[in-house]
């Protein structure tokens, strides 16, 4: 008869993951506090991992700016199968009697001091960390970026986990001479906000595995460069998919990172939305008007197993070009004479010059959009729009 390791297992193939693995919460103690199950599972005794690819055919459109929407459809329904492989594992488990909790794919920060919500959070700790599990668990290794690696698909996977009171048996974790990371520092040079020292290093610890990875800049830099308040490479050359810019230099200073952060936040209407997924991330990526806003992500879209496709994929992502917004709330490539317009939440905009000599109605509320672009789009039509401010560009 199958062990319930190998019914498991299988049974997480079978529903589409493409690497699996088990670790224990005795082989995690080593690890940081998010590496701990007993966070979400006072009981816990073992966890299993389990990974799913992206298409790296999208990715290649993604991160070349050929098209935007394709990889943020993508990821979602991945983030819906990773969903439905944790739940139906976790079923099986407590079929056999076992207690089991499927971990939230993101979004799901353990509190930090005096904070009352997530825009005033600085430290973005995860309840538990998938990464941590999966590295445990053999199914990759920790890259200089610090994303999870594997064999097989480099970073370019997105990760789930179910936690259980199961005694388990764990797989061992890579070996250092099966590492997938050469060092080969693309995921440094293709982050337009500069989060990944290209030099520095620092060492995590997890089921007595130390990874030597880059020291970052403060995670509310990350932030910034990932929720899109600020695209643009320092060469201003190039950008992630964000058309959206803050007009001046990013600071050094961990205390001036957090509180701009913290004032991006408070501004940006995708906090006071209906469908924002800090509320309930597992409800928005089931919902069918829900759209999965992805900008960057660039440190692991580099990412590919090979040196030669991570060179290639560098050279792609600073010859992209930078993004701008139109007015039909989709993103685009900038041309040489699209202008940059103030928008009320501290933040500039690039918009195709043609798209503000245009008259317009005011846009509906449509499914499937970004709130932040929906209130910037209203914006510059009012603005165009208002009487007084016919023919001329908003300022
Ligand atoms: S891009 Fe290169 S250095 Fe960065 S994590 Fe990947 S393999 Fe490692
Ligand atoms: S997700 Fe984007 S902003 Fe964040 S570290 Fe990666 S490349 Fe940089």
């Amino acid at each position: 008869m199958d062990s319930i390791e190998a019914k498991i297992k299988s049974l997480a193939l079978r529903l589409g993951a493409d690497l699996v693995g088990i670790t224990t919460t005795a082989l995690l103690a080593d690890g940081p506090p998010s590496a701990d199950p007993r966070y979400l599972l006072p009981s816990a005794n073992s966890v299993v991992s389990f990974a799913l690819s992206l298409d790296r055919n999208i990715v290649q459109d993604f991160i070349s700016k050929k098209s935007w929407r394709p990889h943020c459809e993508n990821r979602k329904t991945i983030a819906q199968t990773l969903y439905t492989i944790g739940d139906r594992l976790a079923e099986q488990l407590r079929t056999e009697g076992y207690e089991a909790v499927n971990v939230d794919l993101n979004n799901n920060y353990r509190p930090e001091k005096g904070v009352t919500d997530v825009t005033e959070m600085t430290e973005f700790h995860p309840a538990f960390s998938h990464r941590y599990a999966a590295l445990a668990a053999g199914i990759g290794r920790l890259g200089w970026s610090g994303n999870l690696l594997t064999r097989d698909y480099g970073a370019l996977v997105e990760l789930g986990s179910v936690l259980t009171s199961a005694a388990l048996t764990p797989d061992t974790p890579m070996p250092d001479e099966a590492h997938p990371c050469d060092g080969c520092k693309m995921c440094s040079l293709v982050c337009p906000v500069g989060m990944i020292h290209p030099k520095a290093s620092t060492q995590v610890t997890v089921a007595g595995v130390t990874e030597t990875i880059s020291r970052k800049r403060p995670n509310t830099c990350c932030w910034i460069g990932c929720t899109g308040y600020e695209g643009l490479a320092s060469s201003g050359t190039w950008s992630n998919w964000s058309p959206y810019r803050l007009g001046r230099p990013l600071p050094e200073d961990k205390q001036e990172f957090d509180s701009l952060c913290i004032r991006l936040q408070k501004a940006d209407p995708q906090m006071q939305a209906a469908d924002n997924s800090f509320n309930d991330y597992r409800q928005a990526v089931f919902d069918p008007d829900w759209f999965y806003y992805t900008v960057c992500g660039f440190c692991r879209s580099v990412c590919a197993p090979s040196r030669e496709d991570r060179l290639a994929n560098r050279k792609l992502i600073i010859n992209s070009g930078t993004a701008a917004l139109k007015l039909d709330g989709s993103h685009v490539v900038a041309d040489d004479n699209a202008v940059e317009v103030r928008t009320p939440f501290g933040l500039r905009v690039i918009v195709p010059r043609e798209e503000l000599s245009k008259e317009r109605a005011m846009p509906r509320n449509r499914p499937g959009q970004f709130p932040l672009d929906r209130e910037v789009v209203e914006y510059l039509c009012r603005h165009l729009n208002s009487a007084d401010a016919k023919n001329r560009t908003p300022d």
